[in-house]
C-alpha cells in the first residue's frame, strides 16, 4: 500500500506566547490521524521565525521567506506578538510579511456551535440555538493595504492617512471564492457585507462586481448587508445567515464577534488560502498570543487542532479531515473543556483525549 500513501511537507511557525503550545498539540494530534487513517503521511518542519528572532536578527523573518515557503505543500502557523513590540510591527514582520508576497486572499473561517458548548445565542425566529456559518475575508488589500502616510509629525496639525484599497481584481477573485463556497454548502446562501451608504467608491465597486458574480452562480442566494446592520442580523437571527462575504477590516472584526457569539475564540479555526494552488496556503489559529496564559499549559489547543483538519481538507484528505473533527466533537461533548470553555482540563489532557478518540475511531 506504500505506493497509495500520500506523503505531505508542512512547515510550522509556532512563533510567540501560546503558539508553540498548541501548534506542538496541533502536530501531535495530526501525527495520531495519520498513524490510524493509514492514508497519509506527513512531516512537520519548524522555523522558529517570530519575536525572538527578530530580537536577534533585527527582522521577523529570513530574507528569502517566499523562497523557504514555496518548499512545503501547507503552512502551520501558532500566533504573533509580544508584549514589548508594538503589535504593527510583529504583524507586518512576520504574518502580513507571508500573506501578501503569497497572494493568500481568501481567510476562511468556519464559525459552528460545538456539541458540549455553551453559545451566547438563540435565534429568536427560528428557536434554533445553532450557529452554523462560513466567513469569508478578503485578505490583501482594502483598509489593510498599508497605504497611506503621516506628515508634520508630532505637531498639533499632524495628518495621517490610511488609504483602503480596493481593485476589481481583488474584488473578484474574493467573490467568485465566496459563491463557489456558498453554492458547495448545503442553504447556498451567501450574504455580502459593504459599507456603501457612506464609503462611495470601493464599496460601490463591492456591490457591483457581486452582482455580476452572481450571474455564474444562479443557485445561490444571496443578499447584501451593510455592516453595522450586519452586527444586529449576527446577534437576532443568527440562523439567517451561511456564508458570509466582506473586506480585510469589516471581516477581521465581524469574524472576531462570531467566533465569541459560537463560544470561545479558543476554537476559532481559519485558513488563510491561495485558491490557484501556486503557492501553500497557511492555518492559524484566530487567536492572537494570548500573554496573559503563556506557558501555564491551559491553552485551549482545539483552535489550532481545528485549524490543522482544514488544513488536511484542503490538502486532499477530507476523509481524515472528517475523522478528527469528529474526534474533537466526542471530546467536547465528553466534558473535556479547557477553562475558556467552562472546563477544567488543560491543554496536554484535551490534546491526549482527542488521540485516544482518533484511536478509537481509526
Ligand atoms: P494578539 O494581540 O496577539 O491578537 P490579544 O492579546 O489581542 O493577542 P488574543 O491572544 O487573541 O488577544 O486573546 C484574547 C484573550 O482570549 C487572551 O487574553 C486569552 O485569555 C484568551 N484566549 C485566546 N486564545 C485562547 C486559547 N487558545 N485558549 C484559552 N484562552 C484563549
Ligand atoms: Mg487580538
Amino acid at each position: 500500500t506504500s505506493n497509495r500513501t500520500r506523503h505531505y511537507n508542512v512547515v510550522s511557525i509556532p512563533a510567540d506566547g501560546i503558539g508553540p503550545e498548541v501548534v506542538s498539540a496541533a502536530i501531535e494530534v495530526i501525527q495520531k490521524l495519520a498513524q490510524v487513517s493509514k492514508s497519509f503521511t506527513i512531516e512537520f518542519e519548524h522555523i522558529l521565525w517570530g519575536t525572538a528572532y527578530y530580537k536577534e536578527h533585527g527582522r521577523y523573518v529570513d530574507e528569502n521567506v517566499l523562497e523557504v515557503l514555496r518548499r512545503y505543500d501547507a503552512i502551520l502557523f501558532g500566533s504573533v506578538g509580544a508584549p514589548d513590540v508594538p503589535d504593527h510591527i510583529s504583524l507586518w514582520g512576520l504574518l502580513l510579511a507571508i500573506r501578501g508576497p503569497l497572494q493568500l486572499y481568501a481567510n476562511v473561517r468556519p464559525v459552528r456551535t460545538f456539541p458540549g458548548t455553551v453559545s451566547r445565542l438563540r435565534d429568536t425566529k427560528s428557536g434554533a440555538p445553532e450557529i452554523d456559518w462560513l466567513v469569508v475575508r478578503e485578505n490583501t488589500e482594502g483598509e489593510y493595504s498599508g497605504h497611506g502616510g503621516r506628515s508634520h509629525r508630532g505637531q498639533k496639525w499632524e495628518v495621517a492617512t490610511e488609504v483602503a484599497i480596493f481593485t476589481y481584481v481583488g474584488i473578484e477573485r474574493i467573490m467568485r471564492f465566496a459563491f463557489s463556497a456558498a453554492q458547495a454548502r448545503p442553504k447556498k446562501l451567501l450574504t455580502v457585507v459593504t459599507k456603501s451608504n457612506s464609503m462611495r467608491n470601493g464599496m460601490v465597486l463591492w456591490d457591483e462586481v457581486a452582482l455580476e458574480v452572481s450571474r455564474d452562480f444562479p443557485d445561490v442566494k444571496w443578499d447584501k448587508m451593510l455592516v453595522d446592520a450586519m452586527t444586529v442580523r449576527m446577534v437576532n437571527f443568527p440562523g439567517s445567515l451561511d456564508t458570509i462575504v466582506g473586506t480585510n477590516l469589516h471581516m477581521d472584526i465581524l469574524s472576531d464577534l462570531a467566533a465569541a457569539l459560537a463560544g470561545s475564540l479558543g476554537i476559532a479555526p481559519s485558513s488563510n488560502l491561495d485558491p490557484t494552488g501556486k503557492n501553500p496556503s497557511l492555518f492559524e489559529p484566530v487567536h492572537g498570543s494570548a500573554f496573559d496564559i503563556t506557558g501555564k499549559g491551559v491553552a485551549n489547543p482545539v483552535a489550532t487542532i481545528w485549524s490543522a483538519a482544514e488544513m488536511l481538507g484542503w490538502l486532499g484528505e477530507a476523509e481524515a479531515k472528517d475523522t478528527l473533527m469528529k474526534a474533537i466533537e466526542n471530546v467536547c461533548t465528553a466534558g473535556v473543556l479547557t477553562a475558556d470553555l467552562g472546563g477544567t482540563a488543560n491543554t496536554k489532557e484535551v490534546t491526549r483525549a482527542i488521540c485516544e478518540e482518533l484511536e478509537k475511531l481509526g
